[in-house]
């Protein structure tokens, strides 16, 4: 029998893991040598802490180096255990889509704080979100806005398969509709002008020259047409904002998503259409704006 100490045991695997993962500059070693092993054992992390001395089959070896291999490469730690963790929500990602941002569960909690409005109170509301990419934003406002319906696009037909397989795992196909196309077109027919609550919108914002600059995990991983918002990164807002105008109704509230240098370039454009008011910057848990609400007159 193999002496637990001098086998493939849970502590030395983890230890073998972080020096590859360190020699990679992975930012995380401990974090991601510790999670993929848990996904290869399918079991919690706290579990190989309460049993280090436990030994891992072959079989198990095997993948946990493909896996670890993999993670060395810079593929995301999302991209290889298929998940990711959005407002406590557990969502499949994959390479056909952005991997859900901790700091877009800001924009998430910014429609959910206007929505306490009395005004919305015994109504439908009606939310337009551009660019669902694994549909997290419009499946968490689905889960956590009752009386909410959500119209959501994409231009990828790849991303709304992985948000359509979202939307079933949550229970939300009958208040999350999910519409293949360019905003705004895709939506004439199947929400009517001025009658939006509130239009949201996470979209591409990465200008053609940042993207050089983005880590290897990003560039190299995570769709260029989720991230890059044209030569100077600007162009989603001017359409969006611009386009806004016809399907807020009175009152409703057009919120986004900012990179953290381009709040006053969008509230710039914002003011240019004479159309919005309380026009506010939400900071993200880093201190950078991250958010911008803005009110239809
Ligand atoms: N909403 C997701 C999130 O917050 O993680 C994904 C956001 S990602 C930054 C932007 C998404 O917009 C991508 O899924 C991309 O495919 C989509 N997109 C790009 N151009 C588009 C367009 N013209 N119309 C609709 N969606 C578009
Ligand atoms: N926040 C993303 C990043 O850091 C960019 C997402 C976007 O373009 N909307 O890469």
């Amino acid at each position: 029998m193999t002496h637990a100490q001098d086998g493939n045991t849970i502590r030395n695997s983890i230890k073998w893991a972080i020096t590859i993962l360190k020699r990679s500059e992975i930012e995380f070693p401990e974090i991601d040598a510790d999670t993929l092993l848990a996904y290869v054992l399918s079991c919690d992390r706290s579990r190989l802490y309460t049993n280090p001395n436990n030994v891992i089959d072959a079989t198990d070896i095997c993948k946990y180096k493909e896996l670890i291999y993999k993670r060395a490469a810079h593929v995301p730690l999302q991209y290889i255990t298929r998940r990711a963790e959005f407002m406590s929500l557990d969502f499949v990602v994959d390479e056909r889509v952005l991997i859900p941002r901790p700091e877009t569960e800001i924009l998430v909690e910014t429609v959910l704080k206007r929505a306490e409005d009395d005004k919305f109170s015994d109504k439908r509301i009606i939310v337009m979100d551009i660019g669902t990419g694994s549909g997290n934003i419009a499946v968490s406002l689905a889960k956590f806005l009752s009386n909410a319906e959500i119209y959501t696009n994409d231009i990828s037909q790849d991303a709304l398969t992985l948000a359509q397989t979202n939307v079933q795992r949550h229970k939300v196909i009958d208040k999350v509709h999910l519409l293949n196309g360019d905003f705004y077109n895709i939506f004439v027919g199947n929400i009517q002008k001025k009658q939006v609550d509130f239009i949201v919108s996470n979209p591409p914002y990465i200008s053609e020259s940042e993207w050089n600059s983005l880590e290897p995990e990003v560039r190299e991983h995570e769709p260029w047409e989720a991230l890059v918002g044209g030569k100077d990164g600007f162009c989603f807002y001017r359409r969006i904002i611009m386009g806004a105008t016809d399907w807020l109704r009175p009152g409703g509230y057009l919120i986004v998503e900012i990179g953290e240098t381009q709040a006053n370039t969008v509230i710039k454009l914002m003011q240019n259409e004479l159309y919005y008011d309380e026009i506010e910057v939400i900071k993200d848990l880093q201190g950078k704006e991250r958010i911008i609400s803005a009110r239809a007159k």
